[in-house]
């Protein structure tokens, strides 16, 4: 028996398509397929593996508008950011085709011997993707997976299948057999939860919220199932004194502005020293109040659209119900889920506005007096995804990205992600690591094999 679910833009919140949902008989016979698909795609000719992943980035390539305006339906994206999305799946897919050429082992030296590694891959991987970047967090697991000679399930969020969908068929397109990647639109709690329970799936790659990231690690306990987690954050934006301030000012609204809050490397912590905390305030409420909150579907130069949900919205606005709010900037008042970016002031570190992951347009901004005391205030957090560090000292600069507890940090910028440098979270950010050189490798077992070389006994 399968339902449907119906999607929303959120930039109206009127309904855009039907969506079939998987029902667990669909994900078992799905992953039946790609378990199926599993021993021909690993032992094809890793230059031909390589030449099909190429060919999907370049299919991917031609359909980038397409899907940049599928985003910015589904997902109340910007154009700007739903076309790097996009690019960054084919980009993905083209750094990560390299990878079957060199899936290298070792040889280790030993007595009487020869002794060698194999990279071998895994088998079935599960990917559970959230709405908050349904291409890009797709690309990041599949891409290596794939490479390494994997095959894919993969969930899209409920809220957002569409680019996932499209993207699915694509792969088919580019030659891919059937089976090797397969969307499976369907419940976290249906869909999902199959992927950590089927014996066949032998990792799970989650990206989502803390909560759920941790029912899917005790689940795979039971089978020892490997799983990569990609969960939240509550990361520092840190501005001393001596940084130059106007542009600390200038670009902290889109570190934590930037797809609406929605991203879990949101700097939604400003720390500032307190001999600038007021100067800070008054350019950083400036540039929050000139940032373009409108309809992307509508304006191709909108730098904010609405929240994912009804239900997001609401949370959000709940963090605003008992703060003090320095300022806020623009929103339309249609009908779909806008909340307007907001700068509020807490009491203290106690507050909720300060501790837990909003995911809304929200930036909490307190001082501090030294640099010790920075780098306390930016650890007494659970969690440890990223941070900015604005200061024009060098040494400040090394001193503090060493000490703040934190996988992805930035020093005079809030650098965005690169799929060629690792990305991952400390703490209950989460658990291992994606993108940069070594991805591949988490898509693996290292198996080691002794060849005896004693003379002959005849
Ligand atoms: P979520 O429930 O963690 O959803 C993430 C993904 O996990 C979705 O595909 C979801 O499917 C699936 N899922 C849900 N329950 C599952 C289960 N029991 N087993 C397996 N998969 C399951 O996140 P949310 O509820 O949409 O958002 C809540 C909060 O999570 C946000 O406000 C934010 O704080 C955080 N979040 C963080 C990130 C991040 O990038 N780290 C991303 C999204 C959300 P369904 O779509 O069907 O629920
Ligand atoms: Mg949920």
């Amino acid at each position: 028996m399968s339902t449907t679910y119906t999607v929303i833009n959120p930039s109206t919140a009127s309904p855009v398509t039907e969506v079939e949902l998987a029902d667990v008989d669909r994900t078992d016979a799905a992953i039946e397929r790609a378990a199926a698909a599993f021993p021909p795609w690993r032992d094809l000719a890793p230059g031909e593996r390589a030449r099909l992943l190429r060919r999907f980035a370049s299919v991917v390539d031609e359909h980038i508008d397409e899907l940049a305006e599928l985003e910015v339906r589904n997902a109340g994206h910007t154009w700007g950011n739903a076309t790097w999305e996009a690019g960054n799946v084919r980009d993905v897919l083209n750094y990560y085709s390299a990878a079957p050429e060199r899936l290298f082992g070792r040889q280790i030296p030993v007595p009487g011997g020869v002794d060698i590694t194999f990279r071998e891959p895994l088998g079935v991987v599960g990917i559970i993707v959230p709405w908050n970047f349904p291409m890009p967090i797709l690309g990041w697991g599949m891409a290596p997976a794939l490479a390494a000679g994997n095959t894919v399930v993969l969930k899209p969020a409920e809220l957002t299948p569409l680019t996932a969908i499209r993207i699915g068929e694509l792969a088919l397109e580019a030659g891919l057999p059937e089976g090797v990647l397969t969307v499976i639109p369907g419940k976290g709690s249906v869909v999902g939860e199959r992927f950590v329970t089927h014996p066949l799936v032998r990792k799970v790659c989650f990206t989502g919220s803390t909560a759920v990231g941790k029912k899917i690690m005790a689940g795979c306990a039971e089978q020892v199932k490997r799983c990569t987690l990609e969960l939240g954050g509550k990361s520092a934006n840190i501005v001393f004194a001596d940084a130059d301030l106007a542009k600390a000012a200038a670009t902290a609204p889109y570190a934590v502005f930037d797809n609406a809050g929605q991203d879990c490397c949101a700097r939604s912590r400003i720390l500032v020293q307190e001999s600038v905390h007021e100067q800070f305030l008054e350019q950083l409420g400036k540039a929050v109040q000139g940032m373009v909150v409108t309809d992307p579907g509508a304006d191709r130069g909108s730098e904010m659209g609405p929240l994912i949900s009804a239900h997001q919205r609401d949370s959000v606005r709940g963090y605003l119900d008992d703060v003090d709010v320095v300022c806020t900037g623009p929103a339309p008042d249609g009908d779909g889920f806008w909340v307007p970016p907001t700068v509020v002031a807490p009491r203290s570190t106690d507050d909720r506005v300060w501790r837990e992951e909003v995911f809304g347009p929200v930036v909490a901004v307190l001082p501090f007096s030294d640099e010790a005391e920075a780098v306390a205030m930016a650890n007494d957090t659970e969690y440890g995804l990223s941070g900015s560090i604005y200061t024009r000292d060098v040494g400040r600069a090394l001193r503090v990205a060493r000490r703040v507890e934190a996988g992805n940090l930035s020093v005079n910028s809030h650098s965005a992600v690169r799929y060629w440098t690792p990305f991952g979270g400390y703490k209950q950010s989460g658990l291992g690591r994606e993108l940069g050189p070594d991805a591949p490798d988490a898509f693996t077992e290292e198996k080691n094999v002794f060849i005896a070389h004693e003379e002959a006994t005849s």
